[in-house]
């Protein structure tokens, strides 16, 4: 048996006044028919990133509104992680192959986990890389497959391209965040291709209003001076997401500010075994600042503690390099934060360069807009503010929930 993963219990009309009553009711609607479709979302990890996040919401809404869905995880070891992160990475556009034995690895863990999944699913979604061939071998076990990429496809390395494409060509439908990610290999097959950017949950923990006074209250715990101003990021400790460009920038920005602290807020996800060789290097780039705080989940921060990091701060970095879409990034709009992200992948779909926020492509970008926010106050809060209303429109889990009853509905 896959292991279930609990998710407790969320209405749908607690989200009425954040999204409004339209969209409600379409959600409503939609749902009507399809009242009791079983629905497997099947993932590597119940833990940490992106996909997680959005299934504890996700899932207990789909249920609210009539779905009987359910989300287990792959049974996986350590070696099957290693193998399924340097996927990952080379789908991202690394240059590493696999060897022959990695894929064997990869195939061997597909299979058991194809064995143990039950049957009698209407639609399994199964996310990411990591269990995409388990499909191959149990096609009978649910009647429609849907593969749900989260990452950043547009420029991946070509070799494990072709080993990735042909496990979902027979799925009955893919959903990406960006057109861009769409493999050209897959336009064209039987696969209906979907585009769907994730959202996030303004009612969670990590989101829901948070007081400035207490806000302040926590990060003071973690050895934050509340009184002087504060760059943060949050994000797993990943090459990718760019920490290191992140203290640069930081160090940019002391140099005419000395004043200004950075914390670098982590989490450590069951699969991803390079995260603690990244975390250390991270640390030892850091040079033991004291004005520069690096934290994770061991340190005890969980959702609440960084949604104080991402309220208190004065500007919120999302510095990645590659970024399949960046919930961090919708995040800290939703508190209004004053944000600058690289600009990659799904960030420019969450940030108008100027409007909602401001998009750089290199460190000394990065410090001289933090420097223009810092300086003016009132820059920030215009941008915070218009960033809140474009989350508000596109990325809070109603919406998502709505394109989720949509694909469903058109597979039905
Ligand atoms: N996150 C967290 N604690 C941390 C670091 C990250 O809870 O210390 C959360 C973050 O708030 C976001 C998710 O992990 O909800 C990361 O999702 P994102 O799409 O930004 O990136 P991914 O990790 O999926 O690449």
């Amino acid at each position: 048996m896959l292991q279930p993963v609990g998710v407790g219990h969320k209405s749908l009309a607690d989200y009425t006044h954040l999204v409004g009553r339209p969209l409600v009711a379409e959600i409503r609607e939609l749902a009507e028919g399809l009242r009791g479709l079983k629905v497997l979302h099947l993932s590597a990890t119940a833990f940490g990133g992106g996909v997680s996040e959005i299934l504890y919401t996700l899932v207990p809404l789909m249920r609210d509104v009539g779905i009987e869905a359910e989300w287990e995880i792959m049974i996986g070891r350590e070696e099957f992680y290693n193998v399924t992160k340097r996927i990952h990475n080379a789908l991202q556009g690394s240059e590493h192959e696999l060897d022959a034995h990695s894929w064997e690895v990869y195939e061997q863990y597909n299979r058991m986990n194809a064995e143990e999944l039950s049957g009698g699913w209407d639609v399994v979604i199964v996310h990411d890389p990591q269990p995409a061939a388990v499909r191959q071998h149990v096609p009978e076990k649910a009647r429609n497959w849907v593969w749900r990429c989260h990452i950043d496809l547009s420029t991946p390395n070509a070799a494990t391209m072709e080993r990735i494409v042909p496990l979902v060509t027979d799925y009955d439908g893919s959903v990406f965040h960006l057109r861009e990610y769409v493999p050209a290999a897959l336009d064209g097959a039987s696969c209906t291709v979907h585009i769907c950017p994730p959202a996030i949950d303004p009612l969670s923990p990590k989101n829901m209003a948070l007081s400035p006074e207490d806000a302040a209250f926590v990060c003071d715990q973690f050895g934050i001076d509340v009184d002087r101003p504060l760059m943060c990021q949050v994000s797993r400790f990943d090459p990718w997401k760019d920490p290191i460009g992140v203290i640069d920038a930081y160090r940019a920005v002391t140099a005419e500010m000395p004043e200004v602290q950075l914390a670098l807020v982590g989490s450590m996800a069951t699969d991803d075994p390079e995260g603690w060789e990244f975390f250390n290097s991270t640390i030892e780039y850091a040079a033991g600042d004291p004005d520069i705080k690096i934290l994770n989940n061991l340190n005890n921060v969980g959702a609440i503690e960084v949604n104080a990091f991402q309220s208190q701060a004065d500007v919120v970095v999302q510095k990645s390099t590659r970024e399949g879409f960046g919930l961090t990034v919708s995040e800290a709009l939703w508190k209004a934060r004053p944000f600058i992200g690289g600009a990659v992948g799904g960030i420019p779909l969450q940030v108008q360069d100027g409007e909602t926020g401001f998009l750089v492509s290199s460190p000394e970008q990065c410090a001289q807009r933090s420097l223009e926010i810092l300086r003016e106050p009132e820059l920030g809060k215009r941008l915070g503010r218009a960033g809140k209303e474009h989350v508000r429109k596109h990325f809070l889990t109603p919406r998502l929930l709505r394109d989720w009853l949509r694909i469903f509905a058109d597979l039905a």
